[in-house]
């Protein structure tokens, strides 16, 4: 846990705002289309709610302890809030690790987004709990462009075929594609990584079989946000480039 200096919280998001912007325009692109998750995994709720009172309405979570209980601690603070006409009522809560089948029916009940689908067994899952809960949630598909075994994520070569997998699925909305760059200074590497991932997402998005929600392109943390900008990014998921100096 990170000790809260508000007013660092909010230099750091207002730098890192201005470095959005900055690789936007490198790239030519409009800053509108790139949203930003914070990702709240090592934040106390006293640093949530700075980020919250900051405008922040996009929060992500990566573990399912840190999850409940941060999601909770945070509706008694919205509620709080609720007298007040500015106040914001709402967040959406974005699920961005690893997820495990029998946790599926717990973070659903949290989280309007989950990026990381990478099987067609935790696909199923998703679809036939959201339909037991009456809802439709969004969903990216994690893809494994490092190529390091270790990672979660679908491989490559596998993606478009489970890109039309889930597609079928009526209670998912398949809205793009998830990837992390692998952990190195090497700044080509990791450019690689995003522009193999912009490949697979043009390429399933030129497919008749997705519809035109599969807009989004998760890519980006504190390390390597700008290039993944500069590549075509739509969601960044930082952290610790907020909340830890
Ligand atoms: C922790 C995490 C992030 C954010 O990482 P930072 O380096 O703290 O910005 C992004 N995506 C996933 C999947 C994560 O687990």
């Amino acid at each position: 846990m990170y000790n809260t200096d508000m007013s660092k919280i909010s230099d750091r998001l207002e730098r890192i705002n201005e470095n959005i912007a900055a690789a936007c325009s490198r790239a030519g692109r409009s800053g509108k289309k790139v949203k930003l998750v914070v990702v709240t995994k090592t934040a106390d709720i006293e640093a949530v709610r700075e980020i919250i009172e900051l405008g922040c309405r996009d929060l992500g979570e990566n573990r399912l302890q840190h999850f409940k209980q941060i999601a909770t601690e945070t509706d008694t603070f919205l509620n709080e809030l609720e007298a007040d006409a500015d106040a914001p009522r709402k967040v959406n809560w974005h699920m961005i690790g690893h997820l495990q089948r029998n946790k599926v029916k717990q973070v659903l009940k949290i989280a309007s987004t989950i990026h990381s689908v990478d099987t067609l067994r935790l696909a199923e899952e998703i679809n036939n709990v959201a339909g037991k809960l009456g809802i439709r949630p969004d969903v990216l598909m994690q893809v494994n462009c490092s190529g390091e075994p270790q990672k979660y994520g679908v491989p490559v070569g596998a993606a478009t075929h489970l890109a039309e997998q889930i597609v079928t699925m009526e209670n998912l909305k398949l809205i793009g594609l998830m990837t992390m760059a692998p952990l190195t200074r090497n700044k080509d590497v990791v450019r690689a990584c995003f522009v193999r991932a912009r490949e697979i997402f043009e390429e399933i998005r030129g497919e008749r079989a997705v519809t035109n929600k599969f807009r989004q392109l998760s890519m980006g943390m504190s390390q390597d946000y700008e290039i993944a900008v500069e590549e075509g990014a739509t969601i960044l998921r930082i952290g610790s480039a907020i909340f830890a100096g």
